[in-house]
């Protein structure tokens, strides 16, 4: 049988999840000779044999990868044969050529090492930093590539003999896990007090800290990607103090839960949330609450109404590192796990900087002596019947690549918007997106940002030819991209929206983009949010967007939404109805009512803003605590209505200059003739988002039809509403056209910087 060797180049995900050691066994098991080893761009493996058994490697290659492997390519390129048949070898690390591998998310502790930590006859018993090949921390502690234990943050701790036996051997779960650890040579926790002085270590300062969350104190907890305030969610005290301590009045609070029956004795979980919550991603999934007594007996079914204020759903997640299922399997029970940082700021993830900001919070201060190299905040997901929607990308999602239909022209850097930022690069046949970055409007999440921009090229050894950004000139990433040396490219908020989501679904064919969000900067001088493009990732054309009216306030506006009420009132039903509004809502109404009036007054075709007016107009919020907080109280005044087609709740549609402009008076003037007359907020909420979503669809099929196209794409931070996105789909469906939704990346703000690195990298 003719014998040959072949080179085979493989890339996608295969560093940091157990390949080399997966193709170590499979080659020795076929008897091939040969090596593997990580480079720059993959692995390369260099297999000499009978060619049917490098056939049958290459077939099982791809068939049997490890779980976490996500293979791109295999490019095979034949050698001569050396004869030497000296068994097979994984060799070094080497750092050459321009890198261009995908560094591996981080992974919820696998089933194996759960049994390890809790079985008395184990090595590991009991020990918070248990992980293997299938588990642990990645992009967390990866400093630079190749991924080898000398460059994350465990380089400091040398490994003991058993560790290096593992480590070391082909046949092992541990053979090859960078991170491997054990209480000989690995990590370990200590307990400290608010001002940093040691108060136990190792099980001491477990046990310690469970004594805290009994006692209803705050206990900092140091995790993967940052630390955690916890506190026990079942006491009101506990919960209000750690509000008042964090600055924080509503925005709701995450729970971690023992496990799924923890959830369900709390939450509804369809089959998809159960799905999402147990994967090894372990996002934080939001599912709609049970009322509180209805399940009595459980344990855990009760937690304070403080934890999220006037909201039909929780964030539940469950255990994903050893210290939380350690924390947990003596807590029993639900704990508040919100990032550790003061409202708005930053989750903390360096200690001294944690000793720092959180000291002042905490009672005390659950940590440990693994570094964390760069943050990375809780993902969040929102499912409903059968689907899961992203609301928020980042721990056990990012960096894993989304593939680009056509090769990037060139590198891309794309620095996202002001809200919800990531950045992004582009690259060969991939968008790389970053972890959840935040708002920048602090200085401390500028720095935050400096650090992602960072982290995201070196890891995947781009080396940016040209800066992305959004059109808006006082954005921290836009200045950040003009201030720069680099040729810097503006791509117009609303088509990156529409082009995230025509990266997501592969999409090359224009389609009819319904981009509705808060606020991003027009081309035509005004605010847009409720748009209408013809988009695809080359150009858009603006053929519609929601009627206009004046923002006033700038910012003010976000904060209050009883200065859109006030604005759309006007609009809709003129001075009188607007002056009888602000006489009874606020007393600054009349300089708002100028301001409204005056031309210069910056106008905004917002839906974010909309919801906000028609929410502070039924009476639910006039002040905001956290951005679209109004909106998600409308949209949860009538989660538990069905959607109906009820007559007189429709919108006008009217052509200016040649664009269609979906005018919501009608609507809003309904809105307030029902509250008049004293009807219930929920039928108010459900009439107007129903006819609101009617209207939406009604203008986007028109549209397609007059523009030639098939497909409606909807993105946007405002189709985070279930509700509206619902109506508007189904509507768009029923008439025969191909719908695309947000899937994989969030449908808000934090999906910018993917569309316009998309964008970006098919110019030029
Ligand atoms: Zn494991
Ligand atoms: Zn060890
Ligand atoms: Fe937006």
């Amino acid at each position: 049988m003719a014998v040959e060797r072949r080179r085979l180049r493989v890339t996608g995900t295969v560093q940091g999840v157990g390949f080399r050691p997966f193709v170590y066994r499979l080659a020795v098991e076929l008897g091939l000779a040969g090596s593997v080893a990580n480079d720059s761009r993959g692995v390369t493996i260099e297999v000499e044999g009978p060619a049917e058994d490098l056939d049958e490697l290459q077939r099982r290659l791809l068939a049997e990868a490890p779980p976490l492997a996500r293979i791109a390519t295999v490019d095979v390129a034949a050698m001569e044969p050396t004869g030497i048949r000296g068994g097979f070898t994984i060799v070094d690390s080497r750092a050459e050529g321009a890198p261009a591998v995908a560094v591996s998310v981080d992974v919820a502790t696998c089933e194996e090492c759960q049994a390890e930590l809790v079985d008395p006859t184990d090595r590991r018993f009991g020990y918070p930093f248990v992980n293997c090949t299938n588990c642990g921390p990645r992009y967390t502690i990866i400093l630079s590539i190749p991924y080898d234990r000398a460059a994350t943050t465990m380089a400091v701790f040398p490994m003991c003999d058993d560790c290096r036996k593992e480590y070391e051997d082909p046949a092992n779960r541990r053979f090859h896990a960078e991170p491997n650890a054990c209480p000989v040579c690995g990590p370990h926790l200590s307990l400290l007090g608010p001002d940093g002085e040691l108060r136990a270590e190792r099980g001491g300062a477990l046990a310690g800290a469970v004594a805290a969350l009994d006692a209803g104190q705050v206990v900092g907890v140091k995790g993967l990607g940052g630390y955690h305030l916890a506190v026990d969610a079942a006491q009101p005290g506990a919960v209000a103090e750690l509000r008042r301590r964090k600055a924080r009045d509503d925005k709701p609070f995450a729970l971690m839960v023992p496990d799924v029956p923890a959830a369900t004795a709390l939450c509804r979980l369809t089959p998809a949330a159960e799905e999402a919550l147990t994967s090894p991603r372990r996002p934080i999934v939001l599912a709609p609450r049970l009322r509180s007594g209805t399940q009595p007996g459980l344990p855990g079914a009760e937690v304070d109404e403080r934890v999220a204020p006037g909201l039909p759903e929780l964030g539940l997640m469950l255990p994903y590192t050893p210290l939380h299922h350690l924390l947990m399997a003596q807590a029993r029970r639900p704990l508040v796990m919100t990032s550790g940082n003061l409202s708005d700021e930053p989750i903390a993830h360096e200690d001294d900087d944690a000793r720092q900001r959180l000291g002042p919070m905490v009672d005390v201060l659950l940590t440990h002596n693994r570094a964390i190299h760069i943050r990375c905040d809780d993902s969040v997901v929102r499912t409903r019947e059968a689907t899961t929607q992203m609301v928020r990308r980042s721990r056990g999602y990012a960096p894993e690549p989304i593939p680009l239909v056509r090769p990037a022209r060139r590198q891309v850097l794309a620095v996202g918007a002001e809200l919800k930022n990531t950045v992004s690069v582009a690259k060969g046949h991939n968008v790389i997106a970053s972890h959840h970055i935040g708002d920048l409007e602090h200085l401390a999440a500028y720095r935050s940002f400096l650090q992602a921009v960072e982290h995201l090229c070196g890891l995947t050894g781009v080396v940016p030819e040209v800066v992305a950004h959004d059109l808006h000139p006082e954005y921290l990433s836009t200045k950040f991209a003009v201030d720069g040396d680099l040729p810097t490219f503006g791509v117009q908020h609303h088509h990156a929206h529409i082009a995230s989501c025509l990266v997501e679904h592969a999409r090359e064919a224009p389609v009819l983009g319904v981009a509705f969000d808060g606020l991003g900067m027009g081309t035509d001088g005004t605010v847009w949010g409720g748009e209408f493009l013809v988009a695809d990732l080359d150009s858009f054309e603006r053929v519609g967007h929601l009627r206009t009216v004046p923002l006033a306030g700038g910012n003010m506006a976000i904060r209050e939404p009883w200065r859109m009420a006030l604005a759309w009132t006007h609009a809709a039903l003129g001075r009188e109805a607007a002056e009888r509004y602000g006489r009874a809502t606020d007393e600054r109404w009349p300089t708002v009512l100028a301001m409204i009036e005056r031309p210069d007054t910056i106008l905004t075709s917002s839906a974010g803003r909309l919801f906000d007016a028609v929410a502070a107009l039924c009476g639910l919020r006039d002040r905001v605590t956290y951005e679209a907080q109004a909106a998600i109280q409308l949209e949860a005044a009538c989660a538990r209505l069905a959607t109906s087609d009820a007559p007189g709740w429709d919108v006008d549609v009217d052509r200016v200059g040649g664009l269609t402009v979906l005018d919501a008076s009608p609507l809003v003037t309904r809105v307030v003739a029902e509250r008049d007359r004293g009807a219930p907020v929920p039928e108010i909420a459900a009439g107007f988002h129903d006819g609101l979503g009617r209207g939406v669809a009604d203008t986007a099929v028109a549209l397609a039809a007059e523009h030639g196209l098939d497909t409606v794409a909807l993105s946007g931070g405002v189709f985070q509403n279930a509700r509206l996105t619902e109506v508007v789909a189904r509507r768009v469906a029923e008439a025969g056209l191909r719908v695309l939704v947000h899937r994989l990346l969030p449908p808000n703000d934090g999906a910018i910087s993917v569309g316009q690195a998309a964008i970006a990298a098919r110019a030029g």
